[in-house]
């Protein structure tokens, strides 16, 4: 295919196409950030469930290039055709194995449905013949729908309030404006439908087969990540439809913690993640507005983090071997402690309440906002050359 140049095609909080060095230079960042804090461990096998963008991307790249992990990782990504580009996530991939190599690490990636029996079984026959036992199951799916491996009902998540309508205040990503957004409550199935997808039942399916199989090593932990977040977003976030399915997320954490302590003297966790610019954040009412105050006041602080910090911290500190990780009352571990500082909430909920479309620029950082959502399409990065044609047809090994 001939070279392209490639520009960004962004509607609101979608952006249909991606470009290659600018993904390929956010990955090489990642690894640098990882590197520079030094070598943590040696000889890890891992397996990342959506292991190509945002935190399951920045985790395996933590794994690999912190603690030397082999690591496998299943994603649900678009490879580039009809002239078209390939999706970001596809684009990070490839650069996360030209890395790899370069390094000496073995990786392999699975490209398909992460729900499904078949993805499964495949995923665990690569486990089996490259890795043996995992040591860390990292869990990060993001999906607006998912197709019941048993029943072959397709669920699909809605992010509505429960049991009434709210009125949320949030960011026109197409005008740059400040909106309000009159949402309806959801209905019980819509509720069933959230859960069924981004609830826990998929995550205990991937670690009870791997445990079936005798594929989860003595110690192993599985990680699942979830997030609470302020008063200012529970009516949609954790009191919403969402909210529902990352109580059930956690409930049948708790539920595979017993199963693995009894069986491999290991660990089931969900870590409380920090707010963070991903493509799957940016769908939710009022989070691009949030994280456009969060980024300037937690940076003002010397507070911010980005997945990779965040992921570092997660394997350096929590779950990595050796580690013991710090819970707190409910057996979660706290990766928002910074975000939710009382100092930090203090001020973005009187930047909340303040905020119009007159002090906008004043009170929430929105450029800053957009120029982030664009970086993870490969927009914007430094170092990438825009005006160049480049290669858009880049391969998976
Ligand atoms: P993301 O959109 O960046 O990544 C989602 C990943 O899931 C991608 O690798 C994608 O390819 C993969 N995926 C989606 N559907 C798939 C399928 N059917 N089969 C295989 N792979 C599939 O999402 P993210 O924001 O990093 O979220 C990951 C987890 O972290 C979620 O549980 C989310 O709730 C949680 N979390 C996110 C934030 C945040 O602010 N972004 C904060 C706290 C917790």
């Amino acid at each position: 295919m001939p070279l392209q140049t490639v520009e960004p095609r962004i509607r609101g909080f979608i952006c249909t196409n991606a470009h290659p060095d600018g993904c390929r230079e956010n990955l090489r960042s990642q690894v640098r950030v990882t590197a520079s804090l030094g070598a943590a461990g040696d000889g890890l096998n891992v397996l990342v469930v959506g292991a190509s963008t945002g935190y399951g991307l920045a985790a395996r790249i933590a794994a690999a290039f912190g603690f030397g992990a082999k690591t496998v990782g299943v994603f649900f990504e678009r490879p580039s055709g009809d002239g078209r580009t390939a999706s970001a996530g596809y684009y990070n991939s490839v650069a996360f194995h030209e890395a790899a190599s370069q390094n000496g690490l073995y990786a392999s990636s699975l490209n398909g449905d992460a729900f499904s029996d078949d993805l499964k079984r495949q995923t665990l026959g690569i486990v089996k013949r490259d890795l043996g036992p995992v040591d860390l199951l990292i869990y990060s799916l993001a999906s607006p729908r998912r197709t019941h491996p048993t029943t072959g009902v397709v669920h699909t998540s809605v992010l509505k309030p429960v049991g009434a309508s709210e009125r949320i205040k949030s960011l026109d990503l197409n005008s740059g404006e400040v909106t309000f957004v009159e949402m309806p409550p959801a209905t019980q199935s819509e509720i069933d439908d959230t859960v069924a997808v981004m609830g826990g039942e998929d995550f205990g399916l991937w670690t009870r087969a791997l445990l079936d199989e005798g594929l989860l090593a003595q110690g192993a932990r599985a990680v699942a990540f979830s997030y609470t977040g302020p008063e200012l977003t529970q009516g949609i976030y954790r009191r919403g439809t969402i909210g529902r399915a990352k109580e059930h997320l956690e409930a049948t954490t708790r539920d595979l913690n017993d199963q693995l302590r009894r069986s491999v003297g290991g660990q089931a966790l969900v870590s409380v993640n920090k707010a963070v610019v991903t493509q799957a954040s940016a769908a939710i009412p009022a989070v691009p507005l949030y994280l456009s105050m969060l980024y300037p006041v937690m940076r003002d602080r010397a507070a911010h983090e980005d997945p990779i910090e965040q992921m570092n911290r997660l394997l350096r500190d929590h779950v990595g071997p050796g580690r013991d990780a710090t819970l707190d009352d409910d057996g979660r571990i706290r990766l928002d402690d910074r975000e939710m500082r009382v100092d930090i909430q203090e001020e973005i909920a009187r930047r909340w309440v303040e905020v119009t479309n007159e002090n906008l620029g004043r009170l929430a950082d929105v450029d800053g906002y957009r120029s982030e959502f664009r970086r993870l399409f490969g927009f914007e990065v430094d170092g990438v050359d825009y005006g160049a044609a480049t290669e858009v047809d880049r391969y998976l090994p």
